[in-house]
C-alpha cells in the first residue's frame, strides 16, 4: 500500500534526513517507525502526503508514485495526525471533526453525523463533547478528537506522528488499545511514528527501527525484540527486552498444562482417587456444561462425602488462549494466583489448560528460541535447569 523505493531527503541547508530508505507497508498493516529524535521519522512521514518531497528514490501509494498525483487529491485520501494534534481553536469538537468529509464536499447533515459517529467511536460522547472547543478538553480528549478527525473520512492510509505523546500512560494505553481495535475494524493501513520502542512494540504489525536517515531493522516486534539486527538496535530495544516480549507473545494451547478435571457433581471419593493416582495437588472444576469453575486441592477430597461441588473453590481468573503473556501474568498478580485458565473464545469459552509461571516463562523461551531458528514454537526443545 505505501512502498519507498531507495528514498533519500536532502534538505536546502545540506542536512540529509533520509538516505537510502526501501520498504513496503503492505494494506492494512499498522507499521510504527521507531528512532531518536532528529533521525528522519516525521520526514518519512511528509514525504508520503508530499508535505516534503524527495530528493531522490520513489515513494507509492496504492502504486502511484505520490509525485505523480496532486498534492490536494492526495492527502484526502491520506489522513495525517500531528503530534500537537493541531485543532482549529475557535471551532467546535463536532467542527473539527468534521473537517475533511466537508472540505471533501460531503453535504453538511452527512459531514456532521459522521462526525458523531467518530466521536463517539473515540469514546468522546457526542452529547457531552460535540460543542465544546478544543480549549475545554484534557490533552487526552483533545488527541482523541484528533484521531477521529483524521478518521472521519475513512481513509485508506492514515499517517500518525506521535499521537499519543501528549497523554499520561495509564490513558495512553486505553487510547492505544480502541485505537487499534478500530484500525482493524476499518482495515486502515497506518504509518506510526514514536520514539517510544514500547509503544512501537505494543501498537506495530511491523516496526522500522530508525538509526541515523536509515531503517537499520524492519520486521516483527518478535523477531526485532528477539534478534536485534546489531548491536545498534540491540541497544536501542534496551536490555529488557525479554520483558517487551511478554507483550508480543500470545499464548498457544501448546503452552498449556493439563492438570486432573473434575466436574461438579462427581462423587468428593472419586475425585480423591483420580488425583492421587496422577500424584496432582489439586483439579480443576468444570460445571456440566463443560465450563471453569474453579478448583479443588486434594486435601479437601479426603474422607469427605458428598460432591466435589460441595468443597470446590471458585477460580475467576482467565484468559482467551491467544492473548499476550504479558496478560497472564498481570491476571495472576492481579488475583494473586498461582496458575490461571486460558478458555477457548471460538468455542463458547471451553476450558483449554492452565498457564502456571512456569509455563508462561517456557513459552518466552520457546518463543525466542523458535524465532532464531525460524521453527514453529512448540517444535522447540528447551533444555531446562530445574529449580530443586
Ligand atoms: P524525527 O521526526 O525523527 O525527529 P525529522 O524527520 O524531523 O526527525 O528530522 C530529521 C533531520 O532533518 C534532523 O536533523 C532535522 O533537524 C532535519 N530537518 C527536519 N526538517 C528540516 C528542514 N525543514 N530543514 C532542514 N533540516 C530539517
Ligand atoms: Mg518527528
Amino acid at each position: 500500500m505505501i512502498r519507498f523505493e531507495d528514498v533519500s531527503k536532502r534538505y536546502p541547508d545540506g542536512t540529509v534526513a533520509v538516505d537510502g530508505l526501501s520498504f513496503e507497508v503492505g494494506r492494512g498493516e499498522l507499521v510504527t517507525l521507531v528512532g531518536p529524535s532528529g533521525c528522519g521519522k516525521t520526514t518519512t512521514m511528509m514525504m508520503v502526503n508530499r508535505l516534503t518531497e524527495p530528493t531522490s528514490g520513489r515513494v507509492l501509494v496504492d502504486g502511484e508514485d505520490v509525485m505523480a498525483v496532486d498534492p490536494v487529491q492526495l492527502r484526502r485520501r491520506i489522513g495525517y495526525v500531528i503530534q500537537q494534534v493541531g485543532l482549529f481553536p475557535h471551532r467546535t469538537v463536532l467542527d473539527n471533526t468534521a473537517t475533511v468529509p466537508t472540505l471533501a464536499g460531503w453535504r453538511r447533515g452527512r459531514a456532521r453525523a459522521r462526525a458523531k459517529e467518530l466521536l463517539e467511536l473515540v469514546g468522546l460522547d457526542p452529547a457531552e463533547f460535540a460543542d465544546r472547543y478544543p480549549a475545554q478538553l484534557s490533552g487526552g480528549q483533545r488527541q482523541r478528537v484528533g484521531v477521529a478527525r483524521a478518521l472521519a473520512a475513512d481513509p485508506p492510509v492514515l499517517l500518525m506522528d506521535e499521537p499519543f505523546g501528549a497523554v499520561d500512560p495509564v490513558v495512553r494505553e486505553r487510547l492505544q488499545n480502541e485505537f487499534t481495535a478500530i484500525q482493524r475494524a476499518l482495515g486502515t493501513t497506518v504509518l506510526l511514528v514514536t520514539h517510544d520502542i514500547e509503544e512501537a512494540v505494543r501498537l506495530g504489525d511491523r516496526i522500522a527501527v530508525y538509526g541515523r536517515g536509515r531503517v537499520e531493522q524492519y520486521d516483527t516486534p518478535a523477531a526485532v525484540l528477539g534478534h536485534p539486527a546489531d548491536g545498534y538496535v540491540a541497544d536501542f530495544v534496551g536490555a529488557d527486552r525479554g520483558l517487551k516480549r511478554l507483550s508480543v507473545t500470545a499464548i498457544e494451547p501448546g503452552d498449556l498444562v493439563r492438570p486432573p478435571v473434575v466436574h461438579l457433581d462427581d462423587p468428593l471419593a472419586a475425585a480423591g482417587e483420580r488425583l492421587r493416582a496422577e500424584g496432582a495437588r489439586w483439579a480443576v472444576v468444570l460445571d456440566g456444561e463443560e465450563k471453569l469453575h474453579g478448583w479443588i486441592s486434594s486435601a479437601r477430597t479426603e474422607g469427605a462425602e458428598g460432591t466435589v461441588g460441595e468443597q470446590a473453590r471458585r477460580m475467576e481468573a482467565w484468559l482467551p488462549v491467544g492473548a499476550p503473556l504479558k496478560r497472564a501474568f498481570a491476571t495472576m498478580l492481579q488475583h494473586d494466583a498461582g496458575w490461571i485458565a486460558v478458555l477457548d473464545p471460538d468455542a463458547d469459552h471451553r476450558f483449554l489448560g492452565v498457564l502456571t509461571p512456569a509455563a508462561l516463562h517456557e513459552a518466552l523461551r520457546r518463543s525466542t528460541a523458535a524465532d532464531s531458528r525460524a521453527v514453529p514454537r512448540q517444535e522447540v526443545a528447551l533444555e531446562t535447569v530445574h529449580a530443586v
